[in-house]
């Protein structure tokens, strides 16, 4: 092949549907799909059955992209706010050129208000859409090597003893368990997950602490429990007992409540050792990427956190989490009524699909695609 035949011949084959659409015509489905817990989840701030998280499909030239964002009620946002959100765009989306998925995303961010979760959805689908119609996985498209994806931890939720227990044994293949804190019963979890586990823990105070004292001394006991890290142990506005806390614990502290935007990381760098980025909370994978590369140039550890959601949005951000030290992306598998597989998980470790895209397949036994 010379340079001339090399140049003029297609890399991709254009998929044979797109000649039966109107070449450029893009169609978007939003939709809200509610999503069955395993188990009742309770945390600081809720307990709850289902979680109900948005979708969006943006088909084009005979590929769609498929994405998703969970809603996060504290900052005013429901499924259908988000779906309000998407819609008030639709005709603008429609006609933007999504091969140019960076400015298409600094328009939606300019257009609407809010709701990230809707532009996480958006922002995903859109990159789905790119790496198929290039043939390529997702993480190929951010030159990342899969193979440097770390182990995910698996999340204990706070239950009774023997739930507890029975959590640990479902949790056999992970060798790091999370745990959330910061309730009145903390001593009883501790003690029922270190009755039949010895792993590594990862602790989620979720704002829990009353105190800057009660955090060092509840800190200092879970050092004692194994625990590598905690997350979040004062309201996110506090930060100026961060450093008190800091002094006095050998663990690290990630912040999460505290760091939702790229703009908050520099503000938060002086009093956290790292930060817990949420594709959902920050509105998409381009922006979970800026908030890893600031988070990296400021010395910070980096974890890549999750919502309740589907394979959509985990199997989303384990394409980013070669970039990350940590990864607590389990949302899908607290799930029993997941729609999609993608990433799987093997012995912990992310197993990032080698497929085109976000590299989805409908799961055929929940009876939805
Ligand atoms: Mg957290």
């Amino acid at each position: 092949m010379n340079r001339r035949t090399f140049l003029s011949t297609p890399v991709l084959a254009v998929p044979p549907a797109a000649a039966a659409s109107a070449p450029g015509a893009a169609s978007l489905i939003t939709r809200i799909r509610r999503l069955n817990l395993r188990h009742t989840w309770t945390t600081v701030m809720s307990s709850s059955q289902y979680r109900d998280t948005f979708f969006v499909e943006y088909s084009r030239d005979g590929i769609t992209g498929i994405g998703e964002g969970a809603p996060i009620v504290r900052y005013k946002e429901s499924a259908e706010s988000c779906r309000r959100a998407v819609e008030s765009i639709r005709e603008w989306l429609s006609s933007q050129n999504p091969e140019a998925f960076v400015p298409f995303m600094d328009g939606v961010f300019r257009r609407v208000e809010g709701q990230f979760a809707a532009k996480a959805a958006l922002d995903i689908a859109l990159m789905d859409w790119n790496a198929q119609r290039l043939g390529v996985p997702l993480w190929r498209l951010f030159g990342l090597d899969p193979a440097s994806a770390p182990v995910t931890t698996y999340s204990i939720g706070i239950d009774k003893a023997d739930v507890i227990r029975q959590k640990v044994r479902e949790a056999a293949d992970f060798p790091v368990l999370k745990v959330k804190v910061g309730l009145d019963n903390d001593e009883e979890v501790m003690a029922a997950l270190r009755s039949v586990t010895d792993k590594p823990l990862r602790v989620d105070a979720n704002e829990g602490f009353r105190s800057k004292e009660q955090a060092v001394e509840k800190i200092l006991w879970l050092e004692k429990q194994g625990v590598e890290f905690i997350e979040q142990p004062l309201p996110a506005a506090n930060l100026e007992d961060m450093n008190w806390i800091r002094k006095r614990i050998h663990i690290p502290v990630i912040a999460d409540e505290a760091c939702l935007h790229p703009a908050d990381i520099p503000r938060l760098a002086p009093y956290f050792d790292g930060v817990n980025v949420k594709v959902d909370k920050c509105g998409g994978l381009l922006e979970a990427k800026r908030m890893i590369e600031i988070a990296r140039s400021l010395g910070l550890k980096v974890m890549l956190g999750c919502m309740v959601s589907s394979s959509v949005a985990i199997t989303a951000a384990a394409h980013l989490s070669p970039l990350v030290d940590y990864a607590d992306l389990d949302g899908n598998l607290l799930i029993s009524n997941d729609p999609y597989e993608g990433v799987r998980v093997d012995k912990g470790k992310l197993i990032l699909p080698q497929r085109p895209g976000l590299g989805l397949r409908p799961r055929v036994s929940a009876g939805a695609a």
